[in-house]
């Protein structure tokens, strides 16, 4: 059998030492490993890392002649994936080629060796990592097979991304879609079919169910009784919050409508996070945060919405969307915004098709030779002109503005001024859209002059701001005038005079609500710097105030 990965590559097939060995085998336990044998399936819900003692075990995807050979696993090798972190099905199969011994290490026990030695924990999560991004490259995993003009192949495609699950998309028309899903191949051109390892084919799921079928939604799992704190929003501003907490001792959930990691995990390339000189991918900040708060046992729950927030009998009440409600002592409001959209004729008619408001959505709507129309001024628009550039794409920048001064970072105008694949269209506005059932043709106004021009262009990412997810807050927490939440200082003093604050004896905290214990972190908060560090700091920032207000509860209860 060919595999796709060279088991001589060191950064991704690491031989273990004697002294990690060491570690292992009093977790572990020694079995002889029979020819043919199958240690663990594709699509198993949860399996035991291995390390190979003696003969050879194949990392396989697929089954007879369909099978693609990953990875051969050689004595010394570990067997496993990220996936023994995420809950994410096996990606693939392990079946032994040359007989021999493993050792067997049950899963929860290599967790908890990996949260408790530092060193032996960090080896195996760049080791994971890494195999993660490998795989990521060679498109292993579950598969979506749907027209790409289908809204709801978009949607699932989406879900997947923001999730950074691994998946394959596979257009119906092709040869593979019919090896896969036979005669049913047809049906996917009208809606999407998801295939995850043996199981039935999953014909149009919501994203609860592809998020049940690929082992993400741990929801049904998560006890739903008193927690110190439930995180609403699984951002940077969420997951700092969670982990700080976490670390500490407090017990700790996180529930995310979409998926953990926020608006941050669409960013192609974050330059300005600290202790990252090289930069560092959203989705890899995100996977880090992740495996971090799992660490800690932080509860997750994805994808869930918090839809409703109340007080009884002394505690804080969330509403998710699922019917249940988590009870706290603290909440912690990590919701972050939205994106503005244009008020443009059919910008719905190509939204997916042509239209996008992230980067990793982009991506997936790009064709080969696509020109790309990036609309606004600020540094995520900057950003996002400079990394499709690099791409190689050639890419107008559409900015209402004169100028660009005063919007976007100076480091980015400059990079824009000096790379020839970017034209900027200053005083520009779009107009009109045009495209046979996807984008073709963006109609741009210079409002200066008086002009209009057509750009030929298969996709058009808006980055022109957003919205603050407050909808169901309105009338729960004190918002400002667009949306975001006021908190500290910034509440009017109004607010402070309101009840319950006067029998409190103190007035609301730094990053505190206009309802005391309840906290927001973010880009949410009213004042925000909208960045990730910012976000995170907040995060950290609104745990040791909440240990202040409960400190501060327990001694005023007591007196
Ligand atoms: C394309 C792009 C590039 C960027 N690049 C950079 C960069 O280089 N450097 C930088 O510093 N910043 C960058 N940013 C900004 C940065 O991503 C944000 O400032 C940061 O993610 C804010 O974090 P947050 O936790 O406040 O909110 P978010 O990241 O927005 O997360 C909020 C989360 O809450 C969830 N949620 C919303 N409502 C509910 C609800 N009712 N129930 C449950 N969950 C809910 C959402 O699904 C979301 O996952 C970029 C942003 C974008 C879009």
């Amino acid at each position: 059998m060919e595999y796709l990965l060279d088991n001589s590559d060191q950064a991704l097939f690491p031989k273990l030492t004697d002294g990690q060995l060491e570690r292992l085998r009093p977790i572990g336990k020694v079995r002889r490993a029979a020819m043919d044998e199958v240690l663990f399936a594709e699509g198993e819900h949860s399996y035991d890392p291995l390390v190979v003692l003696e003969g050879t075990v194949a990392v396989v995807q697929g089954h007879d002649d369909q099978a693609r050979g990953i990875a051969p696993h050689l004595p010394g090798d570990l067997v496993a994936e990220l996936n023994i972190f995420t809950g994410e099905p096996a990606a693939a199969s392990a079946i032994v080629r040359q007989p021999g011994a493993v050792l067997v290490i049950p899963v929860a026990e290599f967790r908890a060796l990996v949260g408790r030695d530092l060193e032996f924990g960090d080896f195996v999560s760049q080791l994971l990592f890494r195999r993660r991004r490998a795989l990521r490259r060679l498109r292993v995993g579950f598969h979506i097979i749907g027209s790409a003009s289908n809204k709801d192949t978009v949607r699932l495609r989406e879900f997947s991304a923001r999730n950074r699950l691994l998946r394959k998309w596979i257009d119906p028309a092709d040869e593979r879609a019919r090896e896969l899903l036979g005669d049913a191949a047809e049906d996917a051109m009208a809606a999407p079919f998801v295939l995850l390892g043996d199981g039935e084919p999953l014909r149009n799921p919501t994203n609860a169910e592809l998020a049940r079928a690929a082992g993400l939604l741990r929801g049904a799992d998560v006890p739903r009784g008193a927690y110190d704190l439930v995180v609403v929003g699984g951002g940077p501003g969420g997951l700092a919050a969670a982990v700080y907490a976490a670390s500490g001792g407090m017990r700790t959930v996180l529930l995310d409508a979409v998926a953990v990691g926020g608006q941050a995990s669409t960013s192609a390339r974050i330059e300005n996070y600290l202790g990252f000189p090289a930069g560092l991918s959203g989705v890899e900040l995100a996977e880090r945060a992740m495996l971090q708060a799992q660490k800690f046992n932080v509860q997750m729950i994805v994808p869930c919405a918090a839809v409703g927030l109340e007080v009884r009998d002394g505690a804080h009440v969330v509403t998710l969307d699922d019917g249940g409600e988590l009870t706290s002592r603290i909440v912690i409001l990590a919701v972050g915004i939205q994106y503005r959209r244009l008020a443009i004729p059919k910008l719905e008619d190509y939204e997916g098709v042509g239209i996008a408001y992230a980067t990793a959505t982009a991506r997936q709507q790009l064709r080969p030779g696509d020109a790309v129309v990036v609309v606004g001024g600020a540094n995520s628009a900057g950003q996002m002109a400079l990394a499709l550039a690099d791409a190689g794409r050639k890419v107008h920048l559409v900015v209402r503005g004169r100028t660009l001064a005063g919007s976007m970072a100076a480091y980015l105008r400059e990079r824009i001024s000096l790379d020839s694949q970017i034209e900027v269209h200053l005083h520009s506005e779009v107009r009109e859209l045009a495209g046979a059932g996807h984008l073709e043709q963006v109609i741009v106004e210079n409002t200066a002059a008086g002009r209009r021009l057509s750009i030929e262009a298969g996709v058009m990412v808006v980055l022109i701001g957003a919205e603050p997810h407050t909808q169901w807050l309105r009338n729960v927490v004190d918002l400002d005038g667009e949306g975001f939440i006021l908190t500290g200082p910034a509440l009017a003093p109004e607010a402070r005079r309101r009840k319950p604050w006067p029998r409190l004896g103190r007035a609301p905290l730094m990053l505190e609500t206009s309802r005391p214990g309840v906290f927001a972190v973010g880009d949410v908060r009213s004042g925000s710097t909208r960045m990730v560090a910012p976000a995170a700091g907040d995060g950290g920032m609104a745990v040791r105030l909440a240990a202040e207000h409960l400190a501060w509860a327990s001694q005023h209860q007591s007196g």
